[in-house]
């Protein structure tokens, strides 16, 4: 087995295993990944629910050398670490790398965040009293991840979990074993004391219920769908545990007609098919008025037609494939219900290329309407459609009219009109003249709606769910 689990410290197989397969070539195996049960989750909340009283206590200083540790690792490996990635998960080469890197950026903020952790001293409104307000750990955190930042989005939950002293337990996506092992191997050699992180690689429709319905996990954060979020905040708030939801998006791009043409193709070209649509903040609906549309269309659709879709490892592939059969036919399945209702299909093609993976051209659907399934529903694929409308105000109330709020972008050179869409875009990302996709990773990231529950994660916000505060009266 080449990806076991991590519990308490030490190694575990499974009894069960399962392969990890190259999405860019099915006759590629990754490696074999543990596939944990009950029993297996039960070791390492045990585990973590032992290890965490001690690091609630450790000093900012061990915290720092054990995520500063972690950061390095990860920066000084960042191309073999990108190279797995995009082997297992497909996004490119580039992608890959960049992803990785990112983490190790993550891990290195905070570490230093670990030295800036502050309370409040007020006075009270009673003489002679003081009032303390601190920050303590939460406990042991449970932290469910999805597929398409198989490193990335591990890394911006296990970091802040340490930093403000919590135990760790990681249920990482199937598809994507090889990266949360990767982390988990660079974290047993950090110094971090056995048992603060476990990783458990399992069924999440098996394990996900057991581990929030355990009473000694006192937080969970999760990313990935919305039907599976909902049910997981559900639970939570049966079992009364703070929870922290990240979900899909339908996200928007406003392109307006004085917009810079070039600055917008490239704006949506990357949004829409760049990680082959697999980002939550991916722009799906091109929303733009009329005077600009048909150039828009036109110049975007050669743009998204001369990108070349091939294996995620090759030099020059600028999209991968989609990530497994299941999500490729769901794509495929969405671009005909776009055609079925009315909506002019450009791409949107399984392709046969010389290695057997799961291979399909970007989709650009024109000439649809906001009420139509495919701008109601995330698709999470490299496939977008453009919504005509006739002036700006028609645009807001089209961007807004979604159940959802994660990232919406302009393009527009009008700074009333730019300024405008920051303060009324029901979003909790706002872009101008840039991706809907690709943020920093030292600014709170999330969204309003459907697309996110509880606080914020990433930059110094994070510290709003991974602790808990105390306020402390002293008559001395
Ligand atoms: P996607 O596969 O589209 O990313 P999911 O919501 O199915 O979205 O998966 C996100 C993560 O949630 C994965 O780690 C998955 O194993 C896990 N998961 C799936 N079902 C459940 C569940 N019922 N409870 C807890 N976690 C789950």
């Amino acid at each position: 087995m080449d990806f076991k689990n991590y519990i308490g410290g030490a190694w575990h197989e499974t009894t069960e295993a399962v392969n990890n397969i190259n999405p860019s070539d099915i006759s590629d195996i990754v490696g074999v990944a543990a596939k944990a049960g009950a029993g297996d989750l039960d070791q390492a909340i045990s585990a973590a629910h032992h290890a965490a009283p001690a690091w609630g206590k450790s000093t900012p200083q061990q915290r720092f050398d054990v995520l500063d540790f972690i950061g390095s690792e990860i920066l000084a490996r960042k191309e073999e670490l990108g190279r797995l990635l995009s082997r297992e998960e497909g996004k490119t080469l580039p992608e890959g790398i960049g992803e990785a890197a990112r983490a190790g950026q993550i891990f290195k903020f905070f570490a230093g965040e670990t030295l800036r952790q502050t309370g409040d001293r007020l006075a009270s409104v009673r003489p002679g009293v003081d009032v303390d307000v601190t920050r303590f750990p939460v406990g042991v955190i449970g932290l469910i991840t999805p597929w398409n930042f198989p490193i990335a989005i591990p890394a911006w939950k296990i970091a802040p979990a340490l930093a403000y002293g919590n135990a760790v337990v990681l249920k990482p996506a199937e598809l994507v074993p090889g990266c949360a092992w990767a982390i988990a191997e660079i974290i047993s050699r950090s110094g971090l004391p056995a048992g603060v992180f476990n990783l458990v690689m399992g069924r999440g429709s098996e394990i996900g219920p057991k581990m929030i319905e355990d009473p000694r996990v006192t937080a969970i954060s999760f990313t990935g769908s919305v039907p599976t979020g909902r049910g997981i905040a559900a639970a939570c708030g049966a079992n009364l545990k703070k929870v922290q939801l990240e979900m899909g998006g339908k996200n928007p791009m406003v392109v307006l007609d004085d917009a810079d043409l070039d600055v917008a193709v490239d704006a949506c070209l990357n949004g829409a098919f760049f990680s082959t649509g697999q980002r939550c903040t991916a722009s799906s609906r091109l929303i733009v008025t009329e005077g600009i549309h048909d150039k828009f269309v036109g110049a975007l659709a050669e743009a998204a037609a001369n990108l070349k879709v091939g294996n995620a490892l090759e030099a020059g592939v600028q999209m991968g494939p989609v990530v497994d059969e299941k999500q490729l036919a769901q794509d495929l399945e969405y671009v005909s219900i776009a055609a079925k209702e009315g909506g002019k299909v450009l791409g949107g093609e399984r392709l046969s290329l010389a290695s057997d993976g799961f291979y399909m051209s970007p989709a650009l659907i024109s000439e649809t309407t906001n009420n139509m399934r495919i701008n109601r529903e995330e698709v999470f694929g490299p496939v977008a459609s453009v919504i005509r409308v006739r002036d700006y105000d028609e645009a807001l109330s089209v961007a807004n009219d979604t159940e959802f709020g994660l990232s919406s972008g302009i393009c527009t050179q009008s700074l009333k009109h730019a300024s405008h869409f920051k303060a009324n875009a029901q979003a909790g990302m706002v872009m101008v003249n840039l991706p809907t996709a690709g943020v920093d990773y030292h600014v709170p990231f999330g969204g309003t709606k459907g697309s996110s529950f509880g606080s914020r994660e990433q930059g110094a916000y994070a510290a709003e769910f991974y602790t808990s505060v105390k306020t402390a009266y002293t008559l001395p």
